[in-house]
């Protein structure tokens, strides 16, 4: 099966290739030169735009930023709806909004079009092994249709429901885990003041109530874990503006439902006041670097 790959960036990379290793032909297309050389390096085809990759292929596979790059490549002038065949599947698996996910599937739908929201979690490192979770919105048989080319990128593809419903829960997700990183990041900062070695408080932890997948995977601390993008001086990973990113979407979802939401927003602005402190496209744990204490001599 030949796969149109729109959007091959630090996600989009890893996940291709392993769409090549399972034998799938993949034609891939990115505005940033760099980031479409580095999918042929990787076995993928290049295509010059977006209509050249939808024409050339019998499904349609986005890996892009946010909501706004989705509409665009979609149903902007020479994005998919114009340029791709009646009857093509297209899977979204970018993390937007869920009311893009639904307007982009209902003007594909008038074309003939079929779309899947299918937003992932697992980070680069379930990219690469080819083990992220996938959530999934809309129709069951699509699902099955887009499956084999899912399960070249993913170990567990769960179908949560109807069109948008993907997106519901990778922001649900994501609320926890970028709160959470936050509370790790003011933990060890708590910890380091009173002199505590952040080594001896992750044991500790790792055992404990507050033992939590970002620490285990994102710690903040630099060489705890060696894995962790604060490691490799916070480069991503997962960087700081996509979280900010994502928490607004689950707060926006949370305003249009009514439901009350306190800690999500308050992480969220953290997030914004980081980048805009130049940390935006470092990796989110960077968070940590932002909440130093003051000055020893500031009233307490
Ligand atoms: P990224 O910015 O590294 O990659 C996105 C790519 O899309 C870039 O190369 C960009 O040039 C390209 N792009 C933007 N507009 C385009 C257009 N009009 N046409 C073609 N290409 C275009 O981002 P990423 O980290 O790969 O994340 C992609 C999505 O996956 C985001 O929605 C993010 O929230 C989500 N996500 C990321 C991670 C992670 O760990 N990085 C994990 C889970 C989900």
């Amino acid at each position: 099966m030949k796969i149109g790959f729109i959007g091959t960036g630090t996600m989009g990379q890893p996940m291709l290739a392993n769409l090549v290793k399972k034998g799938f032909e993949v034609v891939a297309f990115d505005i940033v030169t760099a980031a479409l050389e580095a999918a042929v390096k990787l076995g993928a085809n290049p295509s010059a735009s977006v209509a050249e990759a939808a024409a050339n292929s019998e499904l349609i596979i986005t890996m892009l930023p946010s909501s706004a790059n989705v509409e665009a490549v979609y149903l902007g002038s020479g994005g998919v709806l114009e340029s791709a065949a009646a009857g093509r599947l297209c899977v979204d698996m970018s993390t937007i909004d869920p009311g893009t996910s639904q307007r982009v599937a209902a003007q594909l739908k008038q074309r003939g079009l079929r779309f899947l929201d299918a937003p992932v979690s697992g980070g680069v490192g379930g990219a690469t092994a080819g083990t992220l979770a996938v959530m999934v919105g809309g129709d069951a048989d699509d699902l099955e249709e887009a499956r084999p080319a899912l399960a070249a990128m993913s170990s567990n593809i769960v179908h949560v429901g109807d069109i948008g419903a993907g997106e519901v829960a990778k922001l649900c997700n994501n609320l926890i885990s970028g709160s959470a990183l936050v509370a790790v990041a003011e933990a060890f900062r708590i910890g380091e003041a009173f002199g505590v070695d952040p080594q001896v408080l992750t044991n500790v932890i790792a055992k404990s109530s507050g033992a939590t997948w970002v620490m285990e995977h994102a710690h903040p601390v630099p060489g705890i874990v060696d894995n962790a993008a604060s490691s490799r001086q916070y480069a991503p990973g997962f960087m700081t503006d996509l979280m900010a990113k994502d928490l607004g979407l689950a707060v926006s979802a949370a305003r249009e439902k009514r439901v009350p939401v306190i800690v999500g927003p308050a992480a969220q602005q953290l997030y914004r006041l980081a980048s805009s402190h130049g940390l935006g496209r470092e990796d989110f744990s960077s968070v940590y670097k932002f909440l130093k204490p003051s000055s020893d001599d500031a009233p307490v």
